[in-house]
């Protein structure tokens, strides 16, 4: 099956800036260390970031965060995306609806996404919502997701697998299976 690498809001404002928490910065070796086995392997990776206007419907529940050309959008510099990953940018917590994200995926003939970032029971929660409507398989890597909320986080990763059949793993079991 093919697998894409999804990260998820690994900006500055949700990680070391404004709504930044030390959880978010607790996973970025794992993220690191499935980016470096993704790359290795031919792994598509694709970076999904909030990139707000002032009308976006988010802004009115979290006030202005991760506006679109600020540096608060811009993921952080530990893992910085290289030649041949993709970005794209997003307006709400769903990374499906970000324009063009479908087509790049069926363009590539993904259909398993490893979903790794923050908030889970934000936008990972929902962006499995989107995977399962859209008919993708999801594996979340618990080591790779973060919630300032340590229950509201147990509680997401165990909906995402009961309510869309999201496999909970971590991102050794991950890199074990690719290197078989
Ligand atoms: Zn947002």
């Amino acid at each position: 099956m093919k697998t894409a690498l999804i990260v998820i809001d690994m900006i500055k404002d949700f990680v070391t800036g404004k709504f930044g928490f030390p959880g978010a910065v607790k996973i970025v070796p794992g993220i690191q260390r499935l980016l470096a086995a993704a790359r290795s392997r031919g792994v598509p990776v694709i970076y999904a970031c909030d990139a707000h206007s002032p009308e976006d419907p988010e802004l009115r529940v979290w006030g202005e965060h991760a506006m679109a050309g600020t540096e608060g959008s811009e993921v952080i510099p530990e893992l910085r995306p290289v030649k041949g990953d993709v970005v794209v940018t997003k307006h709400t917590y769903d990374v499906f609806q970000a324009p063009g994200l479908k087509k790049l995926l069926r363009r590539k003939g993904v259909e398993e996404l490893i979903l790794t970032g923050v908030v889970t029971e934000i936008c990972i929660q929902h962006s499995a919502a989107g995977a399962f409507f859209n008919g993708y398989r999801v594996i979340v890597p618990e080591d790779c997701v973060a919630s300032p909320d340590a229950r509201a986080k147990r509680y997401s990763l165990n909906y995402m697998r009961r309510i869309y059949g999201a496999q909970i793993t971590n991102s050794r079991e991950i890199i074990r299976g690719w290197v078989k």
